[in-house]
């Protein structure tokens, strides 16, 4: 679609960052262009809309970025989940597995009232285990799991299917 083709336009390639092999997607001339930044965020608040969700959840930190709009646009609430040790109130932690080591995140305890549905948002999905410890979160929260919209699959990397139990057949858009 021309959407497609306008974000993808605007997704800089930048080799072996932030080391020797790996070729990161760089958002920021994204984010930069109003047209593109603004369609992005639209089609993400429309998104929001047919899922029927009452929360929108930006994984930290480019998933901020992009969640935050689309909730204000579809007006619901926004939701952070940070990086461990960052939130002030009461929190629910989930460990998950990198590279290289561990990695924990965290959401505050009380941020969704029981049964909301959720749409979780980041940028990129490369092996998945972010949004998976996402999702474990949202649901010990006590929420429901509307769906995962990223701007970017990376599809080489198997997030999807390593996705797929914590989805439960909850829809993965990349737009
Ligand atoms: P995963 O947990 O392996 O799926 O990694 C996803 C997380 O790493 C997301 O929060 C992304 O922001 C980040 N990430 C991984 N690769 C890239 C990239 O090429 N560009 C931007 N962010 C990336």
């Amino acid at each position: 679609s021309s959407l497609r083709e306008l974000l993808l336009s605007r997704i800089r390639d930048v080799p072996d960052y932030p080391k020797p092999g790996v070729m990161f997607k760089d958002i920021t001339p994204l984010l930069a262009d109003p047209a593109a930044f603004g369609a992005l965020t639209d089609a993400l608040a429309s998104l929001c809309v047919r899922l029927e969700a009452d929360k929108v959840v930006g994984l930290e930190a480019r998933g901020f970025i992009l969640a935050a709009p689309a909730a204000a646009k579809a007006q619901i609430g926004f939701v952070p989940v940070r990086k461990a040790g960052k939130l002030p109130g009461s929190t629910l932690r989930q460990g998950y597995e990198l590279e290289y080591g561990t990695a924990e995140i965290e959401v505050h305890s009380d941020a969704f009232a029981p049964g909301d549905r959720v749409l979780v948002i980041d940028d990129v999905l490369a092996t998945g285990g972010t949004a998976e410890a996402s999702l474990d979160l949202v649901r010990r929260a006590g929420a429901e799991v509307a769906g995962v919209a990223v701007l970017m699959e990376l599809g080489f990397l198997a997030g999807r299917t390593r996705l797929a139990p914590a989805l439960a057949g909850a829809p993965l858009e990349a737009l």
